[in-house]
């Protein structure tokens, strides 16, 4: 299974992209959007592409052309407005999923955030609800098309180093998960259909990720 791997270069990216390829009949598609940041890709064995998520949504079709699946892990992150909130988190992922059905690939695996439901929105601190108001909608976007799609909302992400160990549910306690887990449930949902249709929260746990994401 090729995998098209949308924000390669980001944290969760990156640990993505290494499972994948570490993993033995799939193969990643790294979806950049810098030529500098080929070369790494290049050395894992993975086949760079580079696309801006501002482009056109032809570019981004055609670097999903002859996949057979899309992740999407992008993000404008903390550091830019509600302007890129908008441009990259919303409508970059929208065209991604337009993508996805005009090149004919079904399965679609989105990164979305811990909680997107309206009220999240009308929660959220004044600084964060655009954030979550683009997640909102880029996620009912995708239930919208008969993608066989999954939606994962990872707790608060950190850098430490994974512990192979989850709790996923529809509903989970808010708290901490490390990027390098959120990359394995990732793959974990790319290998077990039951979760197509399917969304759930993910926080750090008890449970081997492979078996609480067969077990939802
Ligand atoms: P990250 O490290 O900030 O990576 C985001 C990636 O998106 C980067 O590689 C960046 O490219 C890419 N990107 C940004 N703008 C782009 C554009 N115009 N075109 C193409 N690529 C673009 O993110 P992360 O920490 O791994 O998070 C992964 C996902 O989890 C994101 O969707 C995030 O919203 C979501 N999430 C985050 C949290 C949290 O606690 N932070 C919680 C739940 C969910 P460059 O490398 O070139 O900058």
């Amino acid at each position: 299974m090729k995998v098209l791997v949308v924000g390669a270069n980001g944290q969760v990216g990156k640990h993505l992209v290494k499972k994948i390829q570490d993993t033995e009949g799939l193969q990643a598609k790294a979806m950049i959007r810098k030529e500098e940041q080929a070369s790494y890709f290049k050395d894992l064995g993975a086949e760079p592409v580079v696309v801006d998520l501002e482009g056109t949504p032809d570019e981004i079709t055609k670097a999903t052309e002859g996949v057979d699946a899309v992740v999407f892990t992008a993000g404008s992150g903390p550091n830019t407005g509600p302007d890129k909130t908008m441009l990259i988190d919303l409508d970059g992922a929208v065209k991604t999923i337009e993508a996805a059905k005009s090149a004919g690939v079904k399965r679609y695996v989105m990164i979305s955030s811990f909680d997107t439901t309206r009220e999240a929105i009308q929660e959220a601190p004044s600084s964060f609800s655009p954030y979550v108001a683009a997640k909102h909608y880029a996620d009912d976007w995708l239930r919208r098309t008969d993608l066989d799609y999954t939606i994962i909302h990872p707790g608060m992400l950190t850098n430490d180093e994974g512990t192979g160990q989850i709790e996923a549910a529809e509903k989970v306690e808010r708290g901490e998960i490390p990027r390098e887990d959120v990359a394995s449930a990732i793959l974990a949902s790319l290998q077990q259909e039951s979760t197509i249709g399917k969304e759930f929260q993910i926080v750090g746990g008890s449970k081997s990720v492979h078996d609480a994401v067969k077990d939802l």
